[in-house]
């Protein structure tokens, strides 16, 4: 009897261990959620939480406040002193727009606001506004002085987007913390944009499931043991006018939604800021270019083609 109820204790400990403790909370324009999967770890999600906040006050350009937009109310005009975390962050997507071969342009922002997708009331723009706009922020630079933590764009007709590497950003911020926190499994989940801190079990790896874009369900998984996996589709924010999609990823060479051959990018690497920028940049890109760059790069990534190819690199 006594054997027998020592058992029980033992399976139920360890369907608890395994089980997670799930929040969610709508930060950053989307759904977080964050698992864990100790009980002693529940106290770290809100903490979590208070941290994605604080980031997205900080990184937000469609928050008046945040140092992004002090940056770009600044444009053409003066420097602006910011944190050292955003000063690295603009320092980053810096290097990014280079290693994309400028598909992630960070100075899209102005271009994305004229489009404002997302908003409910969107409208194509006129074609010279656009036009104007693609110019000044291909030409526009963006100046960092390392010794003040200044920044500076030289451009009064560009602005600073971090939308595209945010939510990796902050999921890199977050398994930082959670394993300095001494956290040994947890789930981050930003969007879509997962990022699964320390293995799953000694047996068994993390499967994170790839929506399918044009309806529910999957179409593949992945299995990661620590990391991320990133995905940019064009099917969450759009809108369409006269019969035609227009989608939330702008070609900067353009100034209009890319045109797509592939439907989903997923990124899978360790560095989740590197693989956010990437999987925007590869939709940019196009299945070619966009596998050039990765086997350049020696990056993993799952993409299906319009043609619903599955291409795992
Ligand atoms: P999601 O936000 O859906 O996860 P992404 O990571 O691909 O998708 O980021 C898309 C966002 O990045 C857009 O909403 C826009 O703010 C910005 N953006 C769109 N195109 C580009 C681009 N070519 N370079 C840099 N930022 C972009
Ligand atoms: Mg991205």
């Amino acid at each position: 009897m006594k054997k027998a109820l020592l058992l029980l204790l033992t399976i139920l400990l360890l369907v608890s261990c395994s089980e997670p403790i799930r929040q969610d909370r709508l930060l950053m324009g989307t759904n977080c959620s964050i698992s864990v999967f100790a009980k002693s770890d529940e106290e770290r999600i809100q903490e979590c939480f208070d941290i994605l906040s604080s980031i997205e006050k900080r990184i937000s350009a469609k928050l008046s406040e945040s140092e992004i937009s002090k940056i770009n109310k600044a444009a053409g005009k003066e420097s602006v002193r910011v944190s050292e975390e955003t000063f690295k962050l603009i320092k980053r997507s810096v290097e990014l727009h280079k290693l994309t071969k400028g598909a992630f342009n960070p100075l899209i922002g102005k271009i994305t606001a004229l489009w404002n997708i997302g908003s409910g009331d969107e409208k194509v723009p006129e074609k010279a506004e656009i036009e104007f706009l693609v110019t000044h922020a291909r030409e526009g630079e963006i100046v960092l002085d390392e010794a003040n933590q200044t920044v500076y764009l030289t451009d009064e007709y560009t602005s600073l987007d971090l939308g595209a590497i945010g939510k990796g950003y902050a999921s890199d911020v977050l398994s930082a913390f959670l394993e300095k926190e001494g956290v040994s499994k947890a789930l981050i989940n930003l969007g879509g944009n997962v990022y699964a801190v320390g293995k799953k079990s000694k047996k068994a790896n993390w499967k994170i499931g790839l929506r399918n874009p044009d309806g529910n369900g999957l179409f593949t998984t992945v299995e990661i043991e620590d990391g991320a996996v990133v995905t940019s589709g064009a099917y969450e924010r759009y809108f369409i006018q006269d019969g035609v999609k227009y989608h939330h990823i702008m070609d900067p060479d353009t100034g209009y939604p890319v045109n797509l051959d592939l439907t989903s990018v997923s990124i899978i690497c360790e560095d989740a800021t590197l693989a956010d920028a990437l999987s925007t940049a590869v939709f940019v890109l196009g299945k070619e270019e966009g596998i050039k760059l990765l086997t350049e790069l020696g990056v993993n990534a799952v993409l299906l083609t319009r043609d619903k190819e599955i291409i795992k690199l």
